[in-house]
């Protein structure tokens, strides 16, 4: 399994697919993108491999940021429903997620009790929290730290809000996630292989950090808010 999100200057359809093909080897019993368009971000997913996956992308919805997943799943059978991205309720919040949520059973009785879930997955606790913290007054960033700090287990994470178009929210812990900076655009995956076409430029992240990536920037900080300096390094390795 295996994330990836794009933000930049061409549509994201096609850069993401052809990242997940690359990610396939990771896990591969369903798969999924979502596109942020103009007023809505749009999720496609399928059942099975990412060319049946292909099938069902809409060729004439287009957007510039977007994220997208490869499951081997772990809570939920492989299916449409459990496959990501997963929605908030509300259709703000989209997200992708690799890795398996250790308490999750806990924070849907704690936090989510009146909440009816669309899917079995550990994951769409995650994007259901960060829904209601902002619903309460956070703003996304602060939702999403508020969220990482409940987590238990492994995650890599890709977020979008469909109220901001010019962020990728991610974060990671005990699963990869590495960051790509092209000229006018940025994109994070589990694997270096998957982002190898679009750049060989990259910057590693780590654990306990919050990267709002954007077309022409990223910020790197922790969960108290410090920003982080980072340098990215060119990778020597063969597409
Ligand atoms: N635990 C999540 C699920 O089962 C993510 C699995 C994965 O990393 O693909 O949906």
């Amino acid at each position: 399994c295996g994330i990836v999100g794009y933000i930049g200057s061409r549509d994201v359809k096609e850069i993401l697919l052809q990242s997940l093909e690359k990610l396939e080897y990771r896990g591969y019993d369903s798969a999924g993108i979502a596109v942020k368009g103009e007023d809505e971000t749009k999720v496609f997913k399928e059942k099975g491999r990412i060319r049946d996956l292909r099938n069902k992308v809409e060729d004439d919805f287009e957007g510039k940021v977007g994220i997208g997943h490869t499951r081997w799943a772990t809570h939920g059978e492989p299916s449409v429903v459990n496959s990501h991205p997963h929605q908030s309720l509300d259709g703000r919040f989209t997200l992708v997620h690799n890795g398996v949520i250790e308490n999750y059973v806990q924070l849907k009785e704690d936090y989510l009790e009146d909440v009816n879930l669309v899917s079995d997955t550990d994951t769409e606790i995650i994007v259901q929290l960060i829904a209601k913290f902002a619903k309460e007054g956070s703003s996304t960033l602060e939702a999403f730290k508020k969220t990482l700090s409940l987590l238990h287990g492994s995650y890599a994470l890709g977020l979008l809000d469909n109220e901001d178009d010019h962020t990728i929210y991610a974060a990671k812990n005990k699963s990869p996630l590495l960051l790509g900076a092209g000229e006018d655009f940025n994109v994070i995956t589990s694997d270096a292989m998957a982002m190898l076409k679009l750049t060989n430029n990259f910057v590693e992240l780590m654990d306990g950090e919050v990267i709002q990536v954007m077309r022409d920037q990223m910020i790197i900080q922790d969960l108290e808010g410090n920003d982080i300096e980072r340098e990215s390094y060119i990778a020597e390795i063969d597409a």
